[in-house]
């Protein structure tokens, strides 16, 4: 099924089931190009100063390679950003593989430590607040991002978000009434808001599968890290994504048509106005209502617990 390219009729290299097309390297790279294109494009993108955040996995890595090569088509000026997160060897070979890829692009970039900002590293925090490791590394980075984006002058952070993780995310917020992380999650872009310090968003990569970005890796010779995060044991996320098998095998549009009709829906609804403010001890944005954000909660109460140890 699908054994040819679709554009050339040699052989297909890898076969995109949702759309029922198989495409050969070069005709691949194409595809995935325009999916990039057409997703910021439609979503009324028009350029600007982008951050790109890279971790060292296949789904950033390829984001920073399609985005350099893209940069004029989209009107694009970019930097990356690497954030080591202090996690042992996977955050070692992160950056090694950040670093290697960084040097063959000749690319502007900055790589931060959130030990630098938090005091510790993540592992450190997580055994200080015993809280989901993903949720307070998710939190600590989207902190740093801002800072940094926001501090450099950027429009744009990018982040590799693929269309496993957006559906999962999607399918988990439904299975536990979490209805609000659907409202306000996850746009394919959301706008720049300076006068809250606040850097927009950019998902490029929000109709592409884990899969794609894997390939479009391996057939551009981008190095990326295949490690596991040892602290992503036991996540929930991991767990609700296995659904995904069954319903694919039903039916290979499943996972897309659902994602978009989620995004779809989210267009549609009345935003509620959420109250955003400056938070009252680094000055970026915030909706908790006693005006502190939840990274300097997470600074504070860290600060303390070393003390008191
Ligand atoms: Fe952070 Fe969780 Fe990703 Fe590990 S798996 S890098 S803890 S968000
Ligand atoms: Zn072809
Ligand atoms: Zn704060």
């Amino acid at each position: 099924m699908y054994r040819k390219c679709v554009v050339c009729g040699k052989r297909a290299s890898i076969v995109i089931e949702r759309a029922r097309v198989g495409f050969c390297e070069e005709h691949f790279i194409e595809y995935y190009e325009r999916i990039i294109k057409r997703t910021l494009k439609r979503n009324g993108f028009s350029g600007g100063r982008v951050l790109v955040a890279v971790s060292g996995g296949k789904d950033s890595m390829a984001l920073l390679y399609a985005l350099n090569k893209l940069k004029d088509d989209l009107g694009i000026e970019i930097m990356a950003l690497h954030i080591d997160l202090g996690i042992d060897n996977y955050s070692i070979e992160s950056r090694r593989a950040v670093e290697k890829l960084l040097k063959e692009l000749d690319i502007k970039y900055i790589i931060v430590s959130v030990k630098d900002y938090l005091g510790v590293s993540i592992p450190e925090a997580v055994k200080f607040v015993r809280k989901p490791p993903c949720s307070v590394c998710g939190l600590v980075k989207r902190w740093i991002m801002n800072k940094v984006a926001y501090e450099n002058n950027y429009d744009y952070i990018a982040t590799g978000h693929n269309l496993d993780d957006v559906s999962t995310y999607f399918l988990k917020a439904m299975f536990t009434y979490r209805y609000e992380d659907i409202v306000r999650g996850n746009e394919v872009i959301s706008p720049p808001k300076p006068e809250l310090k606040m850097v927009g968003r950019l998902r490029p990569q929000i109709f592409l599968t884990e899969k794609e970005n894997l390939f479009y890796c391996e057939v551009n010779g981008v190095p990326y890290v295949d490690l596991e995060c040892p602290l992503s044991r036991g996540a929930l996320l991991k767990k609700y994504k296995t659904l995904w098998e069954t319903a694919l095998k039903l039916n290979p549009m499943s996972q897309y048509n659902f994602t978009r009709s989620i995004l779809s829906i989210k267009k549609k609804i009345q935003q509620e106005e959420i109250e955003i403010k400056p938070c009252k001890i680094c000055g970026f944005p915030t909706t908790a209502s006693d005006g502190v954000c939840s990274f300097c909660k997470l600074r504070e109460k860290i600060k303390i617990m070393k003390k008191n140890k």
